[in-house]
């Protein structure tokens, strides 16, 4: 049985590692994707490292997450592990639906494997418009936008997205602001070292393990 509610002295906030807005590479359209601390599973050459540990990130009370998703498309779950916070996050969730927005959700677990699951995260897996499924496995090669290797899969799982809004899209946006690197997408690990390394060198700050594989 896959744990709902790995914080349970956080819940029924959010045990959050990191916020942003990103464009394309986290599901169709602009997002505010939702980096939740925690993974209990280590897949060799996760770019999320440190998103994985189960401590306590930033608690976060999911209707102030709300009123920042004016004018954008929906939110994008990702991690660490969503789905170990899956208790708060379907309430939340199901908010962002209730204003016409849709929801993303990368996990590590497959869809069969997620419904199995009774209770919250079946609650969840309700809410969901798009899930990403499955561990990222490095011996694969990429597989498009969304898909860092190609065991994983895009589900539809409502048709409030339409398929055609998935292709196109970057497979990768890097940001920089301020002096400050990040990246969310399917960057091979080599090639992301490589590029931030360079920045690394140009005397860049690089925000590491931003990336939006489940
Ligand atoms: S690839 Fe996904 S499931 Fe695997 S350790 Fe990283 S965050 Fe967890």
């Amino acid at each position: 049985m896959i744990p709902a509610n790995l914080y349970p002295d956080v819940y029924p906030h959010l045990n959050v590692a990191d916020v942003d807005i990103v464009t394309g590479a986290a599901g169709p359209g602009r997002r505010l994707v939702v980096w939740l601390q925690g993974c209990l599973k280590r897949c060799p050459g996760c770019a999320n490292g440190p998103f994985l540990a189960e401590r306590r990130g930033e608690p976060v009370a999911w209707p102030t997450l709300l009123a920042r998703l004016d004018g954008l498309d929906g939110v994008t779950l990702s991690g660490g592990e969503p789905v170990l916070q899956a208790a708060a996050l379907a309430p939340f969730a199901a908010a962002v639906r209730l204003r016409g927005q849709t929801v993303v959700c990368y996990s590590g677990y497959t869809l069969a494997e997620l419904r199995a699951e009774p209770g919250a995260i079946a609650r969840l897996l309700a809410q969901v418009d798009l899930l990403i499924d499955g561990e990222y496995q490095g011996d694969l090669p990429r597989a498009g936008a969304y898909r860092p290797s190609a065991n994983q899969h895009v589900h539809l799982l409502t048709d409030r997205i339409p398929a055609g809004a998935c292709t196109g899209n970057p497979d990768t946006v890097i940001r920089i602001r301020r002096g400050r690197v990040s990246q969310t997408g399917t960057l091979p690990a080599a090639v992301r070292a490589a590029v931030f390394d360079r920045l690394a060198a140009a005397g860049i700050r690089v925000r590491r393990g931003e990336r939006t594989d489940a």
